[in-house]
């Protein structure tokens, strides 16, 4: 079956950006098909039920189908959607929503298009590996070197080439696992971030010298220790080499500080969307608990409109930066904690009116639904980066709290990801 050509009709997209093809009785996934196309597919591996594919030839292209303006599209793992219309992304991303929420009886609107669709990254992590640096290759950990990125912000390839020419003329680019860039749009400051596998202070000291001269708008260079063997990006340990160690960012008016190992939205513009459609439901009398706080950017965000906001995080980094934002732009009511918001969160919840939620990936703990239900808090406003724990929790929810809408945000254009706010209310009020 390998190798064999079978022509296929695309039906739907998986969550990872597969086209989902038939033919006849075989389920064919297909790299970088469109639902709506036909074609001739090549099978490049088999399981029991399902195989894997990629385009031979296009018998019937969809509307949506363009050509890729990256250099390195399919080689590189950043992006999944180059070859599809930001228009056709749009409605992908829904209908991907609709295949997830089936069954929770939800109307999924359209989704809200991101004000800038490339260089809307304000921050890049690129991993080094044998002497290259570049993205991940899709599902691997081969570095796929690239010059120019269409996803991060303009001035990040140019900072990241002089950074990488520096060290390996110092010979020291062995000793590096990521180099970091955040920048602050509406501030124009960069934070440099380098990690590395040993200590070695004087010479990054002076290796950060030399780069901050040839790239004076980085602001600030900070070294981050990580002599851990997984995945994990970022040590414990952090030494500043050159700057304040934070940058500056201002958005919708408010400013913020921001750290190394803090959390901040990528996407500036569309974070400032996200936070008004999250907030637009508080009102002035209502008392907050915001969970996954981050650096407060949600927490200052509600306090304009609410009498009170609590916000909980577990980065000592970013809870450090959210007490010091609250200062910086003169609000007395909001007050940030550190701890772990998958369980005994119930302290937080008395006499709430309203809790945000915005966890990672992996959604909320049964531990957290249950606190919420048995609080009796009237209204949870739940932000989600993930769809099928979105659903999952929904479902934890369902019996107790009333909803009916899923707004989605497009925050990462040319990748498959969609983020999503959903409002519930306490039923019987
Ligand atoms: N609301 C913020 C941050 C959202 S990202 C914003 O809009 O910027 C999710 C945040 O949850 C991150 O800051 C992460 O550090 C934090 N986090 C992850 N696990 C956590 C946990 N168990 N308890 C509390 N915070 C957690």
């Amino acid at each position: 079956m390998k190798n064999e050509i079978v022509r296929c009709v695309c039906t739907d997209m998986s969550v990872d950006g597969h086209g989902i093809a038939r033919s006849k009785d075989l389920v064919v996934f297909v790299k970088e098909m469109i639902p709506g196309e036909t074609a001739d597919v090549k099978i490049t591996a088999e399981k029991k039920n399902y195989a894997y594919g990629i385009i031979d030839t296009l018998i019937e292209a969809s509307p949506y189908r363009t050509k890729s303006l990256c250099p390195v599209a399919y080689k590189c793992g950043g992006c999944d959607f180059r070859h599809i219309s930001y228009e056709g992304q749009l409605a992908i991303k829904k209908k991907l929503l609709e295949n997830t929420f089936r069954g929770l009886n939800v109307r999924i609107e359209d989704v809200v298009p991101s004000p800038k669709t490339d260089h809307y990254r304000n921050k890049v992590q690129i991993p080094v590996k044998d002497g290259k640096a570049g993205f991940y290759r899709k599902y691997s950990h081969d570095i796929v070197e690239q010059e120019h990125c269409l996803l991060q912000f303009e001035g990040a390839d140019e900072i990241l080439k002089d950074a990488l020419e520096i060290f390996r003329e110092r010979n020291i680019l062995d000793s590096v696992r990521h180099i970091f860039l955040r920048k602050g749009e509406g501030s124009d400051e960069v934070m440099l971030g380098i990690i590395v596998r040993k200590k070695e202070i004087p010479v990054w000291r002076k290796t950060a010298q030399e780069i901050v001269r040839r790239r004076p708008e980085i602001t600030t260079v900070v070294l981050n220790i990580n002599t851990r063997d997984d995945n994990v990006i970022l040590g414990e340990e952090e030494t500043v080499l050159y700057g304040p160690g934070i940058i500056r960012d201002i958005y919708d008016g408010i400013s913020v500080e921001i750290s190394l190992k803090s959390f901040y939205q990528v996407n500036h513009d569309q974070m400032v969307q996200l936070y008004a459609k999250a907030c637009s439901t508080l009102n002035e009398g209502e008392s907050v608990l915001d969970l996954y706080s981050g650096i407060g950017t949600i927490s200052l965000f509600a306090a304009r409109r609410a009498r009170e906001v609590t916000g909980v995080e577990i980065v000592e980094d970013a809870v450090r930066n959210a007490k010091r934002n609250a200062a910086l732009n003169h609000m007395e009511n909001v007050a940030f904690f550190l701890d772990d918001a998958r369980g005994d969160m119930r302290k937080y919840m008395q006499g709430k009116d309203a809790v945000i939620l915005d966890p990672p990936r992996k959604g909320i703990s049964k531990e957290l639904a249950d606190d919420l239900i048995a609080s009796g808090i009237p209204k949870i406003i739940y932000i989600s980066c993930n769809p099928a724990t979105l659903a999952r929790d929904l479902g934890l929810l369902k019996e107790f709290y009333d909803f009916d809408t899923v707004t989605p945000f497009d925050m990462f254009p040319h990748t498959v990801h969609v983020e999503s706010v959903v409002k519930l209310t306490r039923k019987g009020r």
